[in-house]
């Protein structure tokens, strides 16, 4: 096949497109550099025959010629501190982005994916988070232009689906963590690797007894592969459901850096902070068959190996 994933430079973005790569697929990667790195692709870029890269920013409508047969939408600022700091692009990538590839995908009769998040849910009144939840969001707080726009984005994705014949899946990610996360995009477990690694305090927010649920970046791209290929058109959620306290995450991260000279410190807690987090991931098991495999310490280990060298200050 012929896939298009938007946000290609990410985390994700970039981590989906080796697995498709080593299915045999032919891949065409866009990302403007908002929060993605090159380096994140520099072993595709100009290496790999079947990869095809295109700087841009589908905010604008995308030029494409030839067949498609998928589009993954992964573009968009995924942390707090990436949203906040680029407050209208987060809504723009969530709206006018997904309306320009959800209509790229209808003159291409192209299948859609729209990476949506556990942030749907808010802060939520229903523990763990299933799909059927409508969730608890404040619409003009300090993550609305994240969680407002993702849950208009699944809106265009379904209305397109329901009036145009759009084929669509969405995806609702809860917190993943490995390598290729930006050092200073300020998520949680790349923070604390990071401050473990530079022997700096460990910076927890409030007294660390919020929770979120893991998933290893290997695990939660199958499963966006496994939904883009399924049936399915309501959302799925996909993440582990292995819930622990932030508090949990410091202390397991320093006990695999037994060498840190790092200590705990506490820091005011930020607005809006969902207190719980936790996929029910029934539907997914049910679905697609899809459950994580990687433990926590074992996926914690592998990003720590990753980041070793290239995080220790000289
Ligand atoms: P990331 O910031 O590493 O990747 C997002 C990519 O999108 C970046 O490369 C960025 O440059 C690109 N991008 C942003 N706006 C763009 C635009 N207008 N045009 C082209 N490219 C653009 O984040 P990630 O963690 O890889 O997240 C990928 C997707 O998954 C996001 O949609 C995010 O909301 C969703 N998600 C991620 C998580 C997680 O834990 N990683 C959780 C929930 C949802
Ligand atoms: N957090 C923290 N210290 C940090 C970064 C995050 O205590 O340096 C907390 C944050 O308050 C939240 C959780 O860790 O409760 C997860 O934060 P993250 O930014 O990774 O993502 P979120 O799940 O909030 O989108």
């Amino acid at each position: 096949m012929r896939i298009l994933i938007s946000g290609a430079a990410g985390f994700l973005g970039s981590h989906l497109t080796d697995l498709l790569l080593s299915q045999g697929h032919d891949l065409v990667g866009v990302d403007n550099f908002l929060t993605g790195k090159p380096q994140n692709i520099a072993h595709l870029r100009g290496v790999n025959p079947r990869y095809t890269f295109i700087e841009a920013d589908v905010i604008q409508p995308l030029k494409l010629d030839g067949p498609l047969d998928r589009v993954y939408h992964m573009a968009s600022p995924a942390s707090p501190v990436g949203y906040a700091k680029h407050q209208v692009a987060t809504l723009k990538v969530n709206s006018q982005g997904t309306w320009n590839l959800l209509e790229l995908c209808q003159a291409k009769n192209a299948r859609f994916l729209m990476a949506s998040t556990s942030e749907c849910y808010g802060d939520p009144a229903v523990h763990p988070q299933r799909e059927d939840y409508w969730g608890n969001v404040n619409p003009i707080g300090l993550r609305s232009m994240y969680d407002e726009a993702k849950r208009f984005s699944e809106a265009c994705t379904k209305a397109s689906n329901r009036e145009r014949k759009v084929d669509t899946r969405i995806i609702r990610i809860f917190n993943t963590y490995g390598p290729r996360m930006d050092p200073y995009d300020g998520r949680v477990v790349i923070s604390f690797i990071r401050q473990a690694l530079n022997n700096e305090p460990l910076t927890v927010f409030g007294e660390g007894t919020q929770t979120r649920s893991l998933c290893y970046v290997s695990d939660l791209v199958r499963g966006i592969n496994l939904t883009m290929e399924s049936d399915f058109c309501e959302p799925i959620n996909l993440g582990n459901p292995d819930e622990l306290t932030i508090l949990q995450i410091a202390r397991d991260i320093l006990e695999l850096i037994p060498q840190s000279k790092s200590i705990i410190t506490h820091h005011p807690m930020p607005p809006d902070d969902p207190r719980l987090r936790c996929p029910d991931i029934t539907r997914a098991k049910q679905i697609l068959g899809w459950s994580p495999v990687v433990p926590r310490k074992e996926g914690l280990k592998k990003m720590i190996d990753f980041y070793r060298d290239q995080l220790i200050k000289k």
